[in-house]
């Protein structure tokens, strides 16, 4: 990790040993008092440079100095990232902004962005020699956990609440994981997946509370960076569960803006929906988590009641002077099929949001009628194929 400057919690402040893996605050305590990964930003920005960047490979390990992780010739094969942005115009009409652009993360190899975390996350498994890497998740990022972890032969337990949808479940089965379906919420399968890594030393996955997988998450704010230079976005808008994602992107724009790649750093707006909306609470109300959030979701990947990373969210998106918005589930379903339709765009419900909330910004005209906007779309359609069929419909049957 030669380019990372220092582990700091982001409550107290105070800076800490790197953890072996998931990790809070030794120092202050506070269940989420997460660390935060502050880079050598002047040592990185005379490694990677846009002539360094022009000449390696397309998948985001082009920004390894950015990355907690010593470089490895093998993993830096393994394909993630670097997924493409595509020009909507009739979806932009739809969502009333003047230009709208969507960068489909659906096209990694598991099928949504988690696999930026998993990549790192698995890579950073085996440079400490961990014997097992486990997670809980709703779906994505265990199914893209056991996915990387099937590219680099290593043993993956996956903890999966009941109501997981059957893709992501069948996608576990077949890398070859050891699933644990828990009787019970997503909170309590966390909760069970932390207590087996500390009890058999396994590698603990889950994103929100282990800081290296977060800057993983990043690389998708480095990459619209890049990918958008000189015709940055005003607005970047994302959907939001625990909240790495979020923070993540955002952390990427403004470190690639020090870096001097863009000329600003695009507003960050982060999408909950209504009925489980946590840290859209926190950010209208006194910058402080909600307690016994009670409500649900058909975006299954962000139905998350307790977000392990909403101060890491709040903050970054702040730093970008951006906003959070709720969005309803029928907002999320007309949104899945104005996608699909116009722009030949499969999200899943939690990816649909993120366009959902384009339009409910537009309408509440905290994204101007003149301004940019690009959506990332975090997971692809074919993860929750039983909301795509219940809102499309049947086809029409005829004779042969
Ligand atoms: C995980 C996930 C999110 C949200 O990411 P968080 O880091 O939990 O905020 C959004 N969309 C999809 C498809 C996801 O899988």
């Amino acid at each position: 990790m030669r380019f990372v400057s220092g582990f700091k919690c982001i409550v107290c402040g105070k800076t800490s040993e790197p953890p072996k893996s998931a990790g809070t605050c030794p120092a202050c305590g506070d269940p989420f008092s997460i660390l935060n990964i502050e880079f050598d930003l002047a040592r990185v920005a005379k490694s990677m440079t846009r002539e360094a960047l022009a000449n390696r490979p397309l998948n985001h390990w082009r920004y390894h100095e950015l990355l907690p992780i010593e470089p490895d010739e093998v993993a830096f094969a393994w394909p993630v990232g670097w997924t493409p942005i595509v020009e909507t115009p009739r979806l932009a009409e739809w969502a009333g902004v003047m230009n709208l652009r969507v960068k489909d993360d659906g096209r990694n190899p598991t099928s949504s962005f988690k696999d930026r975390a998993s990549s790192v996350g698995v890579l950073h498994a085996m440079q400490r020699k961990a014997t097992r890497i486990a997670c809980a998740s709703t779906g994505n990022a265990a199914s893209s956990c056991a996915g990387y972890a099937a590219m680099a032969g290593m043993p993956a337990t996956i903890f999966v609440p009941l109501r997981a949808p059957e893709p992501k479940v069948a996608q576990l089965l077949i890398y070859g994981a050891d699933v644990r379906r828990v009787r019970g919420t997503y909170a309590q399968a966390y909760d069970l997946c932390s207590r087996e890594c500390d009890a058999n030393g396994w590698y603990n996955r889950n994103c929100a509370i282990n800081p290296y997988l977060v800057e993983g998450k990043k690389t998708c704010g480095l990459e619209i960076a890049e990918q958008t230079a000189g015709r940055e976005p005003d607005w970047v808008v994302v959907s939001v569960g625990d909240g790495c994602t979020v923070a993540g992107i955002a952390k990427g724009l403004i470190e690639m803006h020090a870096l001097g790649f863009i000329a600003r750093v695009p507003r960050v707006l982060g999408v909950q929906a209504a009925g489980m909306d946590p840290i859209v609470r926190a950010f209208e109300g006194d910058g402080e988590l909600p307690k016994d959030v009670m409500g649900s979701t058909i975006a299954d990947s962000i139905d998350v009641a307790v977000p392990r990373n909403w101060r890491k969210a709040l903050r970054y998106v702040k730093e970008t002077k951006g906003a959070f918005v709720r969005v309803t589930d029928e907002e999320i379903t007309e949104a899945m099929k104005a996608a699909g339709r116009l722009a030949g765009v499969f999200a899943e419900p939690a990816a649909a949001a993120a366009i959902a909330g384009v339009k409910r910004a537009a309408a509440d005209g905290m994204i101007g009628k003149h301004e940019d906007a690009l959506a990332v779309v975090t997971g692809n359609g074919l993860k929750d194929i039983k909301t795509a069929i219940s809102i499309a419909g049947q086809p029409t049957e005829v004779e042969p």
